[in-house]
């Protein structure tokens, strides 16, 4: 990692995280914080935690889940890239480095500020045409178990990351879209260091060997992935990026590679899918309104921009930001670096409400109307102010949803499902342009299936299971329709949260932020804009601070961050609290000042492989 940060700011910092994590062994930046480490307790498996120092840059900055790909992103905008450019570049390579979390064969949501004008660009998936509600159902009509729908041809969603990265590079890119693979492209052919987290996911992955193209690429011949530092090859990835190189997304929505895809979905041998090269075809990448509001934290207006249904992220985030705002003490400060026990009920509580109407009313807004024909109406403060009153001292025992906009729901709630393996990208450019990217294929390893065009080469792509971000159940009990239900050509509902922040009078951009966690997204975030926009802490500090997260059932508190009175005191209340791994992958771009110079300080999460480089 090359240090460029500013002496005493990242001496500042570190303070902020070693007073955080309590202790800080070994040296900051590269050192294990000893004790962190924390044993696979979600689907989604923790790695190893590793401090980061925070950064700071004076022209421009990109924030990425693995620092090769992150340095692909910083070289593009040096050679005179967009911050688009970079993304596209960063994209590709996390595609060959970070293959259990995003990838070209996945789906992904993209905010852009030019300076003027903020934009969303859905690269999400989408059903194939052939799909329908009982897509997930069992013969007897029972919902599949989760890994057994995930694994296999079944939950492959039409890919859109490369056709929704064409659409924004169209519109804000500077250098030819070929010059943007080389990166990924060498990279493949030259092989990279198998990183510490893509081991230890491999080793403990048991469905990708039953892959055999995915066995080949990722094990030995003894069975055991390929050690940390093992340059891993990929050539036929090489190959396929230079097929994207020439002709664009259309490389994947026909000829050898869309013919790969289709085979290996539908020649599943006990998990076959539907896709065909029609549903590749005829896929698009869509430009919605980006959904913003504002929320006023440490006495000024801001505007938080996030992308709208089919993700949920913006409106869940917004809910729960707004809803604390409105109880007494919503903002209070931490003690000894740690929000208490007050703070964090009315945080459960605001979230437990906030998770009842995403269940209730979001989905794909092609398919299923907005409460009230607005999305904002879930926004709306005399909306917030009728739900907020529903926060008392002691837990509620039922947090229902809504009826924003006065609207009357005929839909059935969606019960939770787990949901995982994704990433973010932050990137301001030096033109004035910044991003927020967050982009996934669902689980670690998606649906493990690795898409392959020549036996002769070794490697591939892997495509995505995000059909299981879809209801399972298409009704409840009674038969009432679920509005994230399968249906043909939809999108399934996201939690993912790519976030701009900008100051609402005098519409400067402050800030870039999103994370990988499936639902738990929301709560990274939320906690992310809590710690630097309403507690003044530094995007790193903020990043560090533990995370909290509920989806309307027990309080789950990251594991040994917590004082146990804190956790008696939220018992005593009413709440059951779970502490866990929550395995946050959060990066984050902050506007500041030094000196009076606009400078951009960055923050990548401890508990994964992420840095933000820069200059
Ligand atoms: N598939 C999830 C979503 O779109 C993201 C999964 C994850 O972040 O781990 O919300």
């Amino acid at each position: 990692m090359k240090d460029r940060t500013l002496g005493p700011i990242r001496f500042l910092l570190v303070g902020a995280l070693c007073a955080i994590m309590a202790s800080c062994a070994g040296p900051v930046g590269h050192g294990r914080v000893t004790g962190q480490a924390a044993p696979p307790a979600q689907p989604e498996q923790a790695s190893a935690i590793t401090a980061k120092p925070g950064w700071m840059f004076l022209r421009q900055a990109v924030a990425a889940a693995n620092p090769l790909a992150a340095e692909v992103g910083l070289s593009v905008l040096r050679d005179g890239g967009s911050a688009v450019d970079a993304a596209v570049a960063v994209q590709m390579v996390l595609t060959l480095v970070e293959p259990q979390s995003s990838g070209i064969g996945g789906g992904a949501f993209l905010m852009h500020h030019d300076g003027q004008r903020v934009q969303a660009f859905d690269g999400r998936e989408t059903a194939p045409s052939a799909a329908n509600e009982r897509l997930f159902l069992d013969d007897t009509g029972k919902p599949l178990s989760f890994p057994k729908a995930v694994v296999g041809g079944l939950s492959v969603g039409v890919p859109g990351t490369v056709a929704m990265l064409a659409m924004a590079h169209r519109q804000h890119g500077k250098l030819p879209w070929s010059r943007l693979l080389v990166p990924a492209i060498q990279l493949s052919e030259h092989g990279f260091p198998v990183s510490p987290r893509l081991h230890t996911l491999l080793a403990a992955d048991t469905s990708l060997k039953a892959d055999p193209v995915a066995a080949a690429y990722f094990y030995r011949t003894d069975g055991r992935p390929h050690p940390v530092g093992h340059m891993l090859k990929n050539p036929e990835l090489a190959a396929v990026l230079r097929q994207i190189a020439v002709q664009g997304p259309a490389a994947l929505s026909r000829g050898p590679v869309a013919q790969a895809m289709v085979d290996k979905v539908r020649q599943h041998p006990d998990n076959p899918g539907d896709m065909t090269l029609d549903d590749l075809e005829l896929y698009q990448p869509r430009e919605r309104e980006p959904l913003c509001h504002v929320w006023r934290a440490s006495q000024r207006d801001l505007r938080l921009c996030g992308f709208p249904p089919p993700s949920s992220g913006a409106i869940s985030i917004g809910q729960i930001l707004g809803l604390l705002a409105r109880t007494p003490q919503g903002d209070s400060p931490l003690t000894n670096g740690l929000p208490g026990p007050g703070w964090l009920h009315r945080y459960t509580e605001a979230s437990r409400l906030a998770f009842a109407d995403r269940a209730l009313y979001i989905a794909d807004p092609d398919f299923v109307p907005a409460p009230a024909g607005r999305w904002t109406s879930l926004l709306a403060p005399a909306y917030l102010d009728q739900r907020a009153r529903l926060i008392t001292p002691t837990r509620m025992p039922q947090a229902p949803a809504g009826q924003p906009g006065g609207a009357v729901s005929s839909w059935a709630p969606m019960s939770d499902q787990p949901e995982y393996g994704t990433s973010h990208i932050s990137i301001a450019d030096a033109f004035g342009n910044t991003l927020a990217m967050t982009t996934t294929i669902e689980s670690g390893f998606g649906s493990r299936l690795m898409v392959n065009t020549n036996a002769g080469r070794s490697g591939g792509f892997l495509l995505n299971n995000e059909l299981t971000d879809f209801s399972f159940s298409p009704t409840d009990a009674l038969g009432k329709p679920v509005a994230n239900r399968v249906e043909p050509g939809k999108r399934p509902r996201s939690s993912m949260s790519p976030t701009l922040v900008f100051d609402d009078t005098s519409g400067e951009l402050l800030m870039s932020a999103g994370s990988p966690g499936g639902a738990f997204i929301i709560h990274f975030t939320a906690k992310t804009l809590l710690g630097t926009l309403q507690w003044g802490l530094s995007p790193q500090a903020a990043i560090d601070l533990p995370n909290v997260a509920t989806t309307g059932g027990p309080l789950l508190l990251e594991e040994k961050r917590f004082p146990t009175d804190t956790l008696q005191a939220l018992q005593a209340l009413g709440h059951t609290v779970n502490e866990t791994a929550l395995t946050s992958g959060l990066q984050a771009l902050q506007r500041g000042t030094l000196n009076g110079r606009p400078v951009w300080l960055g923050g990548a999460d401890p508990r994964r492989e992420g840095i933000v480089a820069g200059d």
